[in-house]
């Protein structure tokens, strides 16, 4: 079987390496001559709106998948004329645009912050109004890793939050306090069929992910979060796997966002479930059944931003697995992950405390 992958990062990487076992054979494609998947797969080194390489991809692979959720509508329209696709065209569509995702999440009665569209200065003073300082402005497209948005703390911040972000549309919404944040990985098959990993517990900084630990016991939340990803994934008729990140305020679980494919949060499911998040994307997109979603013990991962901490010396901390993606070291950017395995909670601690003194960034 032949998986095509639009997007040749880390997670298409993962994917392949998750593929090779089951037999499968990939082809990315993605304009980095460089991309770190094409260490792994046969790599197609093109933009993503030329149309001669997506047909390529699509001629050539029995089912096509993302690792990015920012493919141009065009692309996933030629790809589909030639190939099966998933996860389907509208969930990529509603995942890139803030305003059509929010919209999604009142509409299926998953509660999400208060929002407002902001197209002008005038509309943004306008919105300060409605949604109340603090508010976090965000480009409506093209945001991820905190990239695009700012805190907005009193009305003086508003013009030169405009003069930054302004010259694309907006959306202003309420800051929500949050007691913490989780996220939800699910997936469904092609048949209908579902399942769900359990609830991750999520750290970031600076809007970037740094550390999961999972599994969390919560499990009024967890049936919370598990419901909201079932009216997500029946009415976008999804096949794959689905991340959805939510806030936690008074006990309660408010949506941030989705993104519909494999997840940085998801990564510690490598080790710590009986089937990880890549191998259970691609039965799904492929029509295998699902393996099972069960933690086997407990894992905390933590992500390599800019560096990588010496491999010897996570590998001499027992319990730790190292991920290094093959990318160029540069501050800022998503470069491996470490995660700590055990089977006994109260040991996590103290190998984590001694993996984040050897990770910088
Ligand atoms: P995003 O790119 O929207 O996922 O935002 C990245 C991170 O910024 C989130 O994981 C939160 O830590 C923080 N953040 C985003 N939106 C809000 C909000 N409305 N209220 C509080 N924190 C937020």
């Amino acid at each position: 079987m032949k998986v095509g992958i639009v997007g040749g990062g880390q997670l298409a990487r993962m994917l392949v390496l998750a593929g090779y076992p089951l037999g499968l054979e990939f082809r990315v494609l993605d304009p980095a001559a460089d991309a770190c998947a094409g260490q792994v797969a046969r790599l197609i080194q093109s933009h993503y709106d030329d149309e001669v390489h997506l047909a390529e991809l699509a001629a050539w692979a029995d089912v096509v998948t993302f690792d990015f959720e920012n493919v141009p509508a065009a692309a996933a329209r030629i790809l589909a004329q030639q190939s099966v696709v998933y996860p389907p065209e509208e969930a990529l569509a509603i995942a890139q645009d803030r305003l059509l995702e929010k919209t999604l999440f009142w509409e299926l009665g998953i509660p999400a912050p208060t929002f407002s569209t902001v197209d002008s200065l005038e509309e943004l003073h306008d919105a300060a109004l409605r949604v109340g300082l603090p508010a976090v402005l965000k480009t409506r497209r093209l945001g991820y890793d905190g990239k695009g948005q700012q805190v907005l703390h009193n009305a003086a911040e508003l013009e030169s939050a405009w003069e930054a972000l302004g010259a694309v549309p907006l959306i202003l919404e309420e800051f929500v306090p949050f007691e913490r944040e989780v996220s939800v990985l699910a997936v469904r098959g092609r048949g209908g069929e579902t399942a769900f990993y359990p609830l991750v517990d999520n750290q970031h900084r600076d809007g970037m992910l740094r550390l999961s630990q999972a599994p969390l016991t919560a499990p009024a939340l967890e049936q919370e979060g598990f419901d909201y990803a079932r009216r997500l994934l029946e009415r976008l008729n999804y096949v794959g796997l689905l991340a959805i990140e939510f806030f936690v305020k008074d006990g309660h679980l408010v949506v941030n966002e989705m993104a519909p494919r494999v997840h940085n949060s998801g990564h510690w499911t490598l080790e710590g479930a009986e089937t990880s998040q890549f191998e259970n994307h691609l039965r799904a997109i492929l029509g295998l059944p699902l393996g099972s979603t069960a933690a086997v013990g407990y894992s905390a991962m933590l992500n390599g931003i800019g560096d990588l901490p010496e491999r010897a010396a996570v590998l001499a901390t027992p319990g730790a697995h190292y991920h290094a993606y093959g990318k160029a070291l540069r501050p800022g950017r998503k470069v491996g992950h470490v995660t700590l395995w055990a089977t006994d909670p109260g040991s996590l601690p103290a190998g984590l405390e001694r993996l984040q003194a050897l990770t910088t960034g």
